[in-house]
């Protein structure tokens, strides 16, 4: 028994020592992956409440690991973010999601797309000279593109965010917030920020059906009186857009209407959905 406390320690020592090691094994594929640009991305279709308008297309990543098969994004972002691999992922993803825009839905002129950046690249500098060299590269209007960033952005510093913001702005781009509700933001930063829209997370989706509505109704009544518009994602059920549309949400994004497609599939989707 003297012992145990001991023992007990070894073990611990040896099970964090093959988290890390898992850990760092995961982050050095994830690099060699980023270097040889084989991350994919899917696209998921945000919609009119009705389902009648297209808003745009989201763009998520999407890594399939040699060994482990596919793994989640909410699990490799944070790996890149760490590793400070974030930046040319970012990058990879937009040029990507451009040229196949350009390339395979081209008969589509003006399709919108909406990139997930994170928070902290949005203050490194040349963020925009990167983005714009991208978006000139190849050829997209920057009045087409969305970027998704998370609330938590809104706690950064002030001047220097507004600025970037209002830099991307001049260039038609504009800002969607990320997972709203899940953070705290104060109603002057929204106010103060060039937002076009609030995405409302899909846990607050999840609470209409036992009645749970009142957030996303108030985050609605709060968006449209600072003249901004209101995403809901993670929307499943025909329960779940009827309450949306009745509570005069502007867009719909989820399973009910369209889950997340390889470019194939999403063309197919396009033809049809435009006939
Ligand atoms: P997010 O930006 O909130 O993206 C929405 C997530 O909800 C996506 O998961 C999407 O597949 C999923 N989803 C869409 N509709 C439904 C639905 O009806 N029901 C349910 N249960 N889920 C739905 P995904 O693709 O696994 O992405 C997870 C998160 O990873 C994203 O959350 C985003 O925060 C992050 N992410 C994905 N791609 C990128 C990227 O390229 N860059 C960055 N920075 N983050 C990314
Ligand atoms: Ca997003
Ligand atoms: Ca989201
Ligand atoms: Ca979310």
């Amino acid at each position: 028994a003297k012992h145990a406390g001991r023992d007990r320690v070894i073990i611990f020592d040896q099970a964090m020592e093959s988290l890390l090691d898992e850990y760092q094994k995961l982050e050095d594929d994830l690099r060699s992956s980023v270097d040889e640009d084989l991350i994919d991305i899917s696209f998921q279709p945000i919609l009119s409440t009705d389902g009648t308008t297209l808003e745009s297309l989201e763009v998520l990543g999407r890594w399939f690991h040699p060994k482990l098969g596919l793994i989640s994004p909410e699990r490799f972002i944070p790996i890149a973010e760490n590793a400070r691999l974030i930046r040319r992922y970012t990058l990879s993803v937009l040029k990507k999601s451009c040229m196949v825009a350009k390339m395979e839905f081209g008969v589509f002129p003006d399709l919108r797309l909406s990139v997930n950046i994170s928070v902290q690249e949005m203050l490194e500098t040349h963020f925009l000279d990167d983005l714009h060299a991208i978006l000139l590269e190849t050829d997209f209007p920057p009045h087409l593109l969305n970027l998704e960033v998370t609330e938590s952005l809104l706690a950064k510093n002030e001047s220097e965010l507004s600025q970037v913001m209002q830099d991307c702005c001049k260039l038609g781009i504009k800002f969607h917030i990320d997972d709203f509700g899940t953070g705290y933001s104060s109603l002057a930063r929204l106010h103060a920020l060039p937002i076009d829209a609030l995405k409302i997370d899909k846990a607050f989706v999840k609470r209409i059906d036992q009645g749970g509505e009142t957030l996303i109704k108030a985050v609605i009544e709060m968006a449209h009186g600072l003249n901004m518009k209101v995403v809901c994602e993670g929307v499943e059920t025909l329960e779940q857009a009827q309450c949306i549309a009745q509570l005069g949400g502007d867009y719909i994004q989820g399973y009910f209407y369209a889950k997340p497609m390889a470019t194939s599939e999403l063309s197919m989707w396009l033809f049809a959905f435009t006939h």
